[in-house]
């Protein structure tokens, strides 16, 4: 009866679920018209943000059932960047399109959280990424590069999260050069961040502008926004599900973004 071809992993899988051996982290931040979103400058148009409108609840419009409607923009609170979000991934896929296989994959944890509470602005460097290759091992394909900076802890308050003055948002991020190399150099999946967007608060004065984006989306990698709990994972070793909605033609959607750690890991 039994396949010999069967690897029987996801038996196992299972059990050490059910029996607590492996959890799943919410990395998700609660979406609600409080959700922080990015306020792009004059002249840019922004999104609305999320709402909830109700419709019927157990009342005369349904007397046994209540529903809402949702209005949101497709990038607020924890979402995906799909490639054709940017006009460097134009070509590339929307959300629908994107291969599910490539939604789930290992996390690479980078930890930043010292230097940012240094400097808002901090840009990861490659120095960075290859000293934690150094210690962690090679950001292996598939792979999807989790940027910790502790950011989350301003997530109730969309001042303290966007951090703007006269000078602009002041956010951590990525440096041009190290974009680039992730994007090119490196066969992960994406880039997730803790921010409210996968570039740094200041980016749009870079060169390129917005340089996660316009490497990253397209070069068919992706972004996650957002982020929570991001210090409850390993630097290496938890398994990551990203879950977008298919909006046909979307460039992008709030996503219910978890981790699987395995909690008899040393
Ligand atoms: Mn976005």
């Amino acid at each position: 009866m039994t396949n010999p071809e069967s690897t029987a992993v996801l038996p196992a899988f299972l059990d050490a679920l059910a029996a607590g051996r492996l959890e799943v982290i919410d990395l998700t931040t609660p979406l609600s018209s409080a959700t922080p979103a990015l306020r792009l400058p004059e002249p840019f148009a922004n999104l609305i943000d999320f709402s909830l409108e109700e419709v019927s609840a157990y009342n005369e419009p349904g007397p046994f059932w209540r529903h809402n409607n949702i209005h949101t923009g497709e990038h607020v609170g924890t979402h995906l960047d799909a490639p054709v979000h940017w006009v460097t991934g134009r070509d590339g896929d929307d959300v629908s399109q994107i291969p599910v296989r490539r939604l789930i994959g290992p996390a690479a944890v980078l930890d930043l959280t010292d230097r940012v509470a240094a400097d808002p602005d901090y840009l990861l460097t490659v120095a960075d990424v290859e000293t934690w290759e150094r210690e962690h091992g090679p950001l292996a394909a598939g792979m999807w590069l989790l940027l910790r900076t502790g950011w989350e802890s301003r997530g109730e308050a969309e001042a303290e999260f966007l951090n703007a003055d006269d000078t602009g948002s002041h956010t951590p991020g990525v440096a041009v050069e190290c974009a680039r190399w992730l994007a090119t150099e490196r066969e992960i999946t994406g880039l997730g961040v803790e921010t409210v967007g996968v570039d740094a608060g200041l980016a749009g004065g870079f060169d390129p502008a917005f340089p996660v984006h316009h490497y990253f989306l397209g070069n068919d990698k992706y972004g996650i926004t957002s982020l929570r709990n991001l210090g409850r994972l390993p630097a290496v070793g938890a398994m990551l599900v990203v879950s977008p909605l298919p909006v046909v033609g979307g460039t992008g959607s709030p996503s219910r973004v978890l981790a699987v750690i395995d909690r008899t890991a040393a």
